[in-house]
């Protein structure tokens, strides 16, 4: 996909605004530019001057150079700040391709800066991770992640494993001998470590995942209990940046709202309803689909009766939630029902905080490092299952290059992450995703 020898370019702002950035990256970008803009470059230094085509002014501009390598990445990188029209965008971007650079593929400025070592590829997702995020929560982790995050600690494990596996590849060197350079005990301790390392990174998807995302929430309950009027009135607290989903008006409808930072995606299943039209049916059956997985069910009821048993799956957790209690504030309820009145606000701040107590423990902190991206967590777990497969080895004296080849099959679950080791279709995967211009 990527040329290294060519000069790309792309607008890398969204139409609409009052100005527009477009990004040149490659050796000769400064070659490009000059034959457009009137005055020569200086490094880190953004100039004003105008940008034509050849005694035609297209626009006033503000041209920003960034020398190879101490650039985005690591080539010679021209930012050019343009007036925001569209047919100026179009206009800078047919001259600089005329003038000989290429169109960019989608994510090509960030591959670049892959491949020029300027970042581990777990930095280069996270830069789309950050673009994409609609919440304190997901621009947290992406941030986290794309400044360095566990790619610095990886690539110290990575050092660790190669030191074991050089250890133990000279053992087999002298097989003969039967020597063992690598003392069992230490070799144990360390692989130990190293297994619990990667399997609390797995396991800290499950939060990274719900900053990430956001938290999926299904609110059922009979016609009339007051789901509609709930929904509303979260929603109308504090409505989430995040744009609701709604595919067709048949189809499912997400409200979203934040509460401390983090995303809960309300399904709405107030469509649901028996019908035989066809097309219906299909929305249906999404809205189930997406009940099926909500992480918390909010069984809204409004009186004791009502409280049924739902089919729910382990993971998921269920809520119970007495409404309408402003007409019947005295009726007895067990002790871990909550009560609301969704019509008159009563118990929604007591309704939130629950909320946010049934996201998997774990803070973010500055220091804290979170798994969100489903790629890193997959081939952590692979990672994780060969450290602990190479410890069984251990333990029952099995010769050394089983033990190398379970920490080899480890070691290169790790690297696929930074992308140390990684595929031409792991490469195009991730960057097919990215806008064009990132
Ligand atoms: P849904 O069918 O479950 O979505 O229920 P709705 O939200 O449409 O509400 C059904 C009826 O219950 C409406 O007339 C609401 O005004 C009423 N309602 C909802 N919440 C409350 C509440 O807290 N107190 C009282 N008294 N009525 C409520």
């Amino acid at each position: 996909m990527s040329h290294l020898a060519s000069t790309i370019v792309a607008p890398a702002t969204a139409q609409g605004g009052a100005i527009s950035i477009i990004r040149l990256s490659g050796s000769n970008g400064t070659d490009i530019i000059k034959r457009h803009f009137s005055r020569p470059l200086e490094d880190r230094r953004a100039l004003f001057g105008s940008f034509s085509d050849g005694d035609k002014i297209i626009d006033e501009v503000v041209v920003t150079y960034f020398k190879a390598p101490r650039s985005y990445t690591g080539e010679d990188c021209v930012e050019i700040s343009c007036h925001g029209s569209q047919w100026i965008v179009s206009e800078i971007v047919r001259l600089l391709i005329s003038s000989g650079a290429v169109a960019a593929s989608p994510g090509e400025f960030t591959q670049r800066a892959f491949l020029n070592g300027k970042i581990a590829l777990s930095q280069a997702e996270a830069v789309a991770d950050l673009i994409a995020s609609d919440s304190r929560a997901s621009a947290q982790v992406a941030i986290q992640q794309m400044r360095g995050g566990y790619a610095q600690e990886l690539r110290v494990l990575n050092y660790e494993l190669l030191n074991i596996l050089s250890l133990l590849e000279l053992e087999l060197d002298f097989a003969e001998e039967d020597v063992e350079f690598a003392d069992r005990g230490v070799l144990g301790g360390l692989i130990e470590k190293l297994h619990c390392r990667v399997r609390d990174l797995a396991s800290s998807f499950s939060l990274g995942n719900v900053l990430k995302n956001g938290v999926p929430v299904a609110i059922v309950g009979k016609p009339n209990v007051g789901k509609s009027t709930l929904l509303n009135r979260l929603v109308g607290e504090e409505r989430a940046i995040v744009s609701s989903v709604a595919g067709t008006t048949r189809d499912y409808i997400e409200e979203a709202i934040t509460i401390d930072g983090i995303v809960f995606r309300f399904i709405d299943t107030a469509g649901l309803r028996s019908s035989t039209d066809e097309i219906e049916l299909i929305g249906i059956e999404r809205t189930y689909e997406k009940l099926r997985q909500a992480a918390i069910v909010i069984q809204l009821i409004d009186n004791m009766d009502d409280v049924e048993e739902l089919s729910l799956s382990a993971e998921q957790k269920l809520m119970v939630v007495l409404n309408k209690i402003d007409s019947n504030p005295t009726v007895p309820t067990p002790p871990d029902t909550l009560k609301i009145s969704a019509k008159n606000g009563i118990g929604i701040s007591e309704l939130r905080f629950a909320l946010l107590s049934l996201i998997p423990k774990g803070s973010l902190s500055q220091h804290s490092l979170v798994v969100s991206n489903a790629r890193h967590y997959e081939a952590l777990q692979r990672g994780a299952s060969a450290f602990s497969r190479a410890l069984q080895a251990l333990s029952d004296a099995l010769p050394s290059d089983l033990i190398a080849s379970e920490i080899r099959n480890g070691l290169y679950s790790l690297q696929e992450i930074t992308g140390e080791i990684t595929t031409d279709d792991i490469l195009g995967n991730i960057f097919k995703n990215f806008c064009i211009g990132k």
